[in-house]
């Protein structure tokens, strides 16, 4: 008795279906996988391909989540949606994606066409999480290759890089 059978027409489930049997964790045997890279840890990792057991994992996932938010490099999705709404927008004032037109473009729309503000269409044109919304660039939110003390990522076929610890932007590189 599969789970997807009512999809298939399939025979109907027994009055009392048997409870499924789970295997506890600690059973499985992992010694064939390598240990938790944390210093101090003995623990095999869960899958061959993680680095961390999953307590180390998760309290490196919190710290980097802490990290980012430090650097300003979070985007809430309220303030995704609102991006997006602008960008939807003034795409169709331009006849084509925001993404394609230079900023002077983007910003002679928004003021112009759409009535906004020199001084708050500038903001969201200069501001770093909106280009990385618009795709101008590389995503506020995605993490690069760290390498002494700068993060590095690939985006439009450009290197782009940004310091660890300081806050702020992707910055073109070359
Ligand atoms: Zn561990």
């Amino acid at each position: 008795m599969g789970f997807f059978d009512w999809l298939t027409g399939g025979k109907k489930s027994t009055p009392n279906p048997q409870p499924v049997q789970r295997r506890p964790i600690n059973t499985i045997d992992l010694s064939g996988n390598p240990i938790c890279a944390s210093e101090t840890c003995a623990q095999h990792v869960f899958k061959p391909e993680h680095t961390h057991c999953y307590t180390h994992w998760k309290i490196g996932e919190t710290q980097r989540k802490e990290h980012a938010r430090k650097m300003g490099r979070t985007v809430s999705s309220s303030r995704k949606r609102n991006y997006n709404r602008l960008i939807s927008s003034s795409s169709t004032l331009l006849g084509k994606s925001i993404e394609s037109c230079d900023e002077q473009t983007v910003l002679d729309c928004l003021t112009t066409k759409m009535g906004i503000h020199p001084g708050h269409a500038a903001a969201f044109t200069s501001s770093a999480a909106a280009r990385g919304v618009i795709g101008w660039d590389p995503p506020i939110d995605k993490e690069g290759l760290e390498n002494e003390g700068h993060e590095w990522t690939d985006f439009k076929g450009v290197r782009w890089y940004r310091s660890v610890s300081q806050p702020g932007p992707w910055t073109r590189h070359g």
